[in-house]
């Protein structure tokens, strides 16, 4: 009975003191278009995952090999002691006869292909290589070595510097499928990059479900672009395009007879590409369906602990993920409970409290506009004709 006597302003005052903070932690209400049955998240979605911060490298210089970024998995850094990720590929269980000298690895003609203990799917690779100095042989007899992606799928090295050959075994080709868009090597002796973003062809119950793409960039020129993988390289033949994918494989290096040097080496294993839904990209519903569910269960275990405005806007804000009797009949209550707060503003004060009054109309207008509340729902029509009749929603001149 006391709170009665209380001036009414005054009790409305108390209990929108909760209100204040609440634009802080939901950001706008809420963000850009809705989730939709292939889309998790609103355009522009606070609650999306930020990215994993990355300090990047450096670049290499002639003299000097770069630094690769702090996630990568380095591969071969210049040491004796790298050379215990790698095997000989013909029989895994003896070391490989190629040699570190200079800081390099350096293929021992003979001694067959080396191949790396660990096994990677999709990845960014980072590769330096030269050639022999002293040139020997022409067109595939000179400098030729090639990066195996998976073991499987050659990308070319080979020193075609003021060298022709047939174009689809050019240096960056994949191998007998496509010829590079241009031949940017330096001399022989400099050393080359290669900068490679590599996409397995995804199979599934015998069927490719999804393209396999390489990407190449030579000492920073693009020479490979999505280039879509037939199958694995063999050579003067088509490959075989009904040959099954495996998830992983090891990445290899060619011994081709000539003593082909590399440093550097890096790898990132890159995020698995969401191919449910095709091999566009999208989500499939399902998918899209968990993941909507998951945010708004996280979002209405965290409105659970909060009270007044803030556990409205998170409750509303879960519905926007997910329809929820539950939480749609608190939040129900409580924006009726809200509006009629509002309603009871004097007009002369309905200035200073603009903001959260269209934080609560915002809100309201946008499930509104997503349907996940109907247009005629009372507070969103009681919200919605304060703000017009007093312009709140106008700039002030
Ligand atoms: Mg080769």
């Amino acid at each position: 009975m006391k709170r009665s006597t209380l001036f009414p302003t005054l009790a409305l005052a108390l209990s929108l003191v909760s209100w204040s903070h609440a634009a802080e932690s939901t950001g706008d209400a809420f963000h850009g278009d809705a989730p939709d049955d292939h889309h998790p998240w609103a355009v522009h979605d606070r609650n999306r995952p930020q990215p994993p911060v990355v300090t990047p490298g450096t670049f290499s210089t002639q003299d000097t090999p770069g630094k690769p970024p702090s996630d990568a998995i380095i591969l071969f850094g210049g040491t004796e002691a790298d050379v215990s990720k790698w095997e000989a590929d013909k029989n895994p269980a003896e070391p490989t006869k190629w040699i570190v000298k200079d800081g390099a690895f350096q293929c021992v003609p003979g001694s067959g292909y080396v191949r790396t203990k660990e096994e990677f799917g999709d990845c960014q690779l980072h590769v330096e290589w030269t050639a022999p100095t002293e040139v020997h042989g022409d067109s595939q007899g000179r400098g030729n070595s090639g990066v195996f992606l998976m073991g499987l799928v050659e990308i070319q090295v080979l020193d075609n510097y003021k060298n022709p050959t047939y174009a689809d075994g050019f240096a960056s080709s994949v191998y007998g499928q496509y010829a590079p868009y241009a031949n940017a090597l330096r001399a022989p002796g400099e050393w080359e990059s290669y900068d490679i973003v590599f996409r397995r062809p995804i199979w599934k119950d015998g069927k490719e479900i999804a393209h396999g793409s390489v990407t190449v960039f030579v000492n920073g020129v693009l020479t490979q672009d999505h280039s879509r993988i037939e199958g694995p390289t063999g050579h003067a033949k088509r490959t075989d395009p009904t040959k099954a994918f495996p998830d992983k494989g090891p990445l290899k290096l060619q011994d081709h007879g000539n003593p082909v040097r590399y440093r550097n080496i890096w790898l990132r294993t890159l995020p698995p590409r969401t191919i449910e839904g095709g091999d566009n990209g999208a989500l499939s519903t399902e998918a899209t369906k968990a993941k909507r569910h998951e945010i708004a269960t996280s979002l209405r275990e965290k409105a659970a602990s909060l009270q007044g405005r803030e556990k409205l806007l998170g409750l509303l804000e879960s519905l926007t993920y997910e329809a929820d009797p539950a939480a749609l009949s608190t939040a129900k209550e409580m924006a009726t409970a809200d509006a009629d707060a509002i309603s009871k503003i004097p007009t002369d004060q309905l200035e200073s409290h603009k903001g959260q009054i269209l934080q609560l109309h915002n809100a309201l207008q946008y499930l509104t506009k997503f349907n996940d509340l109907p247009a005629d729902f009372p507070p969103t029509v009681t919200v919605a004709k304060i703000v017009k009749d007093n312009k709140l929603d106008k700039k002030k001149k």
